[in-house]
């Protein structure tokens, strides 16, 4: 038998089997097709042997089972009827399993997600460790497609009705303990124990009967139709509030899945899970949510800068507002003891509390423990004077968006902090250079500019000053990955990427309210495309002030192609209108709660009329907008190459991950199409449409952002 395919196995003194998955080479197993298949002839065997009493399936790897099939395997069938035989093919080597003349168990030692959880369902019995790693859901809605080895019928059957809503519907991932308790798991046993306990347990299995009864209403709703339906439909309507059926299928389609788990017998219920796994595969939506999947991992291992990252054991975050209160509270978080400096005790103490809440609110949801959350909070360090510096390894600089200040901030850090300490700003406007401009070591100073809210916002730009050098850049790049961000480098231009081309969208929604289009129907029309919120909510969540200083910055840089909506937003802001955060912005607040589009606003804007215009048009031109300064942009070299730009568009503006980017969105137009319409848009509203050279090239040489697929 080959050991090349990950796939080991040994019978001991008791007649037991042991499969073990060991991926050479790798870090985690994931299942591949010859991976599958071998186990298949493994599985052959077994079950012609007269000397075997049971099989366990464990992991070598550590903190991994098995994280999944493999995702390029999936990506790569187009035609339906071929991916729903790839599915019927995973369900047949998994029915070996459950049909095998012994007990089965498998050892959960970590990680066990999708065809690795299915592959665990097929067994009699499921053991698992009490190791923090470990982690069991079923996440394949998340690359648009549903679970196809089983999943779907298995775990209804396994666990029940609504339990399996959350995890198949919502990609939802249990601790072992949650595991237990659902039923997904037979039994919790210390880290150590783990093959000792599957294999007694395996043996003892005849007078083990332990297992989970569920309430009898529902096991009740289970079997009766219209109880059950009406159980489904009420899932369906709670996924519809969040995501829609046409950009996001697979949810909806699990819930037909799930229904004929309970209507009908496992092997016709296979089939049917088979056949709707084909019909997503080939998605659109399928494809790039695998594409995003794979960028963000790539993104997420050291690019070889050809130097290794300072390592990060004590860190400072000076400036205590909205920003730095959030990055202290994810340095924490991660275990990393954080000085927490301001000038202000108001500010430091209100970012300890904002930050305790986040860990409260764990606790409230059983996340965590309240001696965890007190033990999280106590890493950071708050302080008003700049002692207690000399031995961090990165200060994070977020105080006010002031190039002085900042300056100032540099120069008596420099007098303080170890030689090879890296000073990381926080800036969105401010050039790198230009802080570093008098200082004494440049070469420790970059951007690491983080989106606000911190904690939810998966983004980070790392920018590169002219003098900063490739450790301070693989720092920030490897201290980012560590908190659970995606590190995207950028050059250092005005606006760098993410809000430069964001700028562009909100003046163009901006101008639209200008001819007479309403705030509600260019909101509405942004929502309908896919955005998580429309240009004018997000602007009055930005905070006015704060997007008309950037706009000012961008306009000051790249003239009218940037500006043009920023005299409405320079007037709204004079009149005292901050956005959400003062209750008074382009909509009007009262309790924290939007009432309605200010009207006031709306005859700032001077509109000669109100004006209908097709929602296709707003968003013609507020995407189009966006992608024409992507060019530029890519042109310019601010960004390296089109999948950091889009991934940090989809992490950093809520893009819509359906359409994997904004340039995967245009190359599915087609760039001939973009370029034709931009063209049309610049002749008849102004130059700032006028298509950027590299679609022109591009056009003529036939090329598109992204490789076909
Ligand atoms: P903020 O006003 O909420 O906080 C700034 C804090 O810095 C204040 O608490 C202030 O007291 C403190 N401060 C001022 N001078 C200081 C000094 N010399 N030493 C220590 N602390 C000092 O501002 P914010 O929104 O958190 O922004 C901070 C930085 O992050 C800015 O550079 C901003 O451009 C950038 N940024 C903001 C956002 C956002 O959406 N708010 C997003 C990304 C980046």
């Amino acid at each position: 038998m080959r050991d090349d395919l990950g796939v080991q196995h040994r019978v001991d003194e008791q007649g037991v089997v042991h499969v073990v998955f060991d991926r050479p080479g790798e870090k985690v197993n994931v299942l591949t097709g010859p991976m599958l298949e071998h186990l298949a002839q493994l599985l052959d065997e077994v079950g012609r042997r007269e000397d075997v009493r049971g099989v366990v399936f464990s992991s070598a790897k550590a903190g991994n089972f098995i994280a999944g099939m493999d995702v390029e395997a999936i990506a790569s069938f187009t035609d339906p009827f071929k991916a729903a035989e790839g599915a019927r093919r995973g369900q047949a080597v998994f029915d070996k399993i459950a049909t095998l003349p012994v007990p089965s168990v498998a050892a959960i030692n970590g990680t066990c997600l999708g065809g690795g959880l299915e592959l665990a369902l097929a067994c009699t019995l499921r053991v698992g460790s009490d190791a923090k790693a470990v982690s069991i859901g079923l996440p394949e809605t998340q690359i648009g497609i549903i679970p196809g080895f089983g999943g779907t019928q298995r775990l209804p059957r396994l666990v029940g009705l609504l339990p399996s809503l959350d995890l198949i519907l919502a990609g939802k991932r249990l601790d072992a303990r949650r595991a237990e308790k659902i039923g997904l798991l037979d039994r919790v046993v210390p880290e150590p124990l783990l093959l000792r306990e599957a294999v007694k347990l395996l043996l003892g299995h005849a007078s083990y009967r332990r297992r989970r009864r569920r309430p009898a209403w529902q096991l009740a709703a289970e079997r009766l139709a219209p109880a059950r339906r009406f159980l489904l439909e009420q899932a369906r309507k709670r996924t519809a509030a969040k995501v829609s059926p046409q950009a996001y299928p697979a949810p909806f389609r699990a819930l037909e899945a799930i229904d004929a788990a309970f209507a009908m017998e496992l092997p016709q219920g296979l089939d049917v899970e088979a056949r709707l796994v084909g019909e997503l595969v080939p998605t659109p939506t399928s494809k790039n949510l695998i594409w995003l999947f794979k960028s963000q991992g790539a993104l997420k291992k050291p690019d070889g800068l050809g130097v290794p990252p300072r390592k990060v054991r004590r860190t400072a975050v000076l400036g205590a507002g909205i920003m730095g209160g959030g990055i202290a509270q994810l340095l924490a978080d991660k275990d990393l003891p954080v000085r927490l400096k301001d000038i202000r005790y108001e500010a430091v103490l209100t970012a300890l509390q904002t930050a305790s809440k986040v860990w409260n609110d764990r606790v409230k949801r059983r996340r965590m423990t309240p001696r965890e959350a007190a033990r999280k909070v106590a890493f950071i360090a708050p302080t008003l004077d700049a002692t207690g510096l000399s031995r961090v390894d990165v200060v994070l600089e977020a105080v006010v968006e002031n190039l002085g200040v900042k300056q100032k901030v540099l120069a008596e850090m420099e007098e303080r902090i170890g030689e090879r300490a890296v000073f990381a700003s926080n800036t969105s406007t401010l050039p790198i250079s230009d802080i570093a401009a008098h200082a004494r070591r440049p070469e420790r100073v970059v951007g690491m500019h983080f989106f606000n809210p911190v904690h939810r916002m998966p983004l980070v730009e790392v920018i590169a000053g002219q003098r900063t050098s490739p450790e301070a850049v693989a720092t920030v790049q490897a201290l980012a990955v560590e908190l659970g961000k995606v590190p995207v480098v950028v050059r250092d231009a005005p606006g760098f990427l993410v809000n430069r081309i964001l700028m562009l969208y909100l003046n163009e929604a901006m101008r639209l309210l200008s001819e007479g289009v309403s705030i509600e129907a260019a909101d509405r029309a942004m929502v309908a495309f896919g955005m998580p919120m429309g240009p004018f909510t997000l602007l009055d969540e930005i905070g006015l002030d704060t997007a008309n200083h950037a706009g000012g910055v961008l306009e000051a840089a790249f003239g009218k192609r940037i500006g043009g909506g920023g005299q409405l937003l320079s007037q709204v802001v004079q009149s005292g209108r901050l956005g959400a955060k003062n209750g008074r912005g382009f909509y009007r607040y009262k309790d924290r709660r939007r009432t309605g589009p200010d009207p006031e606003v709306v005859r700032m804007a001077a509109a000669p009329g109100a004006r209908d215009l097709p929602v296709e048009t707003l968003q013609e031109r507020m995407v189009l907008a966006m992608v024409n300064e992507a060019a530029v942009c890519l042109e310019d070299g601010v960004v390296r190459e089109p999948r950091d730009l889009d991934l940090a568009m989809v992490m950093g503006t809520g893009f819509p991950p359906f359409r994997g980017g904004l340039l995967r969105y245009a190359d599915a137009i087609g760039i001939p199409v973009v370029t034709d319409r931009l063209a049309r848009l610049a002749d008849a509203q102004g130059e700032r449409f006028r298509p950027a050279p590299l679609l022109r090239d591009m056009v003529r040489e036939e090329r598109r952002f992204h490789p076909q697929g």
